[in-house]
């Protein structure tokens, strides 16, 4: 059986109907022009921009990008950002202090903080000292807990990026299997839940390390989303002909074709898997574009919260 399924060419409706890209970098784009206008219209009334702040702690060169990429957006739409840049040797008493500071400035509607954090910080004290009021990654307990009660609350933002893509690109969700690989609190469990709740209706089945079916149940999987950290883990041979194959995954690998030396890939062995989807998140330009764009969507109801404006 085995060679026969190798050799023999896939039916069209094995295939899928023909696979199309959930293009995250175009949305991105699109609903930045949304919040520059909307900014725009407030700064033009005379209100203050909304501010978003970071605190970077250490010099991890990924959380450097990543502080950098979500400064550039923030000046794209018209917000006022600031970077809170602090040394490795920083001490947990002395972030806690910026913390409390942040909290307390009325000019700052929402702020985050790059994890991971030095070892010598304990990153859940960090998390829980951040005004739920301010918190825009939405890591809080507060937050979490409305998230779960469905109460309205900052969700965090690659979830919430995922949400907006298959809203804005209607994929039918009700009724749908949804598996989700992956149970982290800042993606797999957030995805789960949300897309369980009322709106989304998804049967969500969410798997781990310790999951022992794996392929069983990707197989039965009308949307998968992948987000496990391990480089092209989800192959053609673990997904339903049509399925929305969702990928979170962002690795770094060698690549000496590339100017910068390397490439990114995903979770998702793409160049086997997205012939058989109907609707697949390219890496890069899938999800990662939409979870800075929803940072951004929460600053601004941070603000609206803060100003009323
Ligand atoms: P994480 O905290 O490392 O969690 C990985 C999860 O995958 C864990 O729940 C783990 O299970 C599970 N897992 C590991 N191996 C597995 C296997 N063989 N089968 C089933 N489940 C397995 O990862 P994360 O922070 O959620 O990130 C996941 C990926 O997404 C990473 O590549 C990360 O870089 C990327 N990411 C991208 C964005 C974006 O904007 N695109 C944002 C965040 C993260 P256990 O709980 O049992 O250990």
């Amino acid at each position: 059986m085995g060679d026969n399924h190798v050799s023999t060419p896939l039916s069209s409706k094995e295939r899928g109907e023909g696979v199309r890209l959930l293009d995250g970098k175009a949305m991105a784009l699109q609903i930045k022009d949304e919040i520059a206008n909307e900014v725009r219209s407030l700064t033009d009334a005379g209100h203050r921009a909304p501010h978003l702040a970071a605190v970077i702690v250490g010099e991890d060169g990924a959380s450097q990008t990543y502080v950098a990429n979500k400064e550039k957006s923030s000046h794209e739409v018209g917000f006022t950002s600031s970077v809170y840049r602090m040394a490795e040797s920083t001490s947990e008493r002395q972030l806690l202090e910026t913390i409390e500071f942040l909290n307390n400035d009325p000019d700052i509607d929402g702020f985050i903080v790059q994890l991971p954090l030095p070892k010598h910080i304990d990153e859940q004290k960090v998390i829980n000292a951040i005004s739920p009021d301010k918190d825009v990654d939405g890591f809080t307990p507060v937050n979490v807990g409305r998230m779960v009660l469905g109460e309205e609350c900052f969700v965090p933002a690659t979830p919430m990026g995922i949400c907006t893509l298959l809203k804005r690109f209607g994929i039918e969700t009700a009724g749908k299997h949804c598996v989700v690989l992956g149970r982290s609190n800042i993606v797999g469990t957030p995805v789960a839940n949300l897309l369980s709740r009322k709106g989304f209706d998804c049967t969500v089945t969410l798997c781990h390390s310790r999951t022992s079916n794996l392929k069983e149940l990707t197989l039965q999987a009308d949307i998968v989303v992948v987000a496990i950290g391990k480089p092209e883990f989800l192959t053609a041979d673990m997904v339903k002909p049509g399925a929305v194959v969702i990928d979170v995954g962002i690795h770094r690998v060698a690549d000496a074709s590339k100017k910068n030396g390397y490439r990114v890939i995903g979770d998702v062995k793409h160049d086997e898997v997205d012939a058989k989807c109907s609707w697949v998140t390219p890496v890069p330009g899938g999800v990662g574009p939409l979870t800075i764009v929803s940072l951004l969507q929460n600053t601004l109801q941070a603000y609206h919260r803060q100003t009323r404006n």
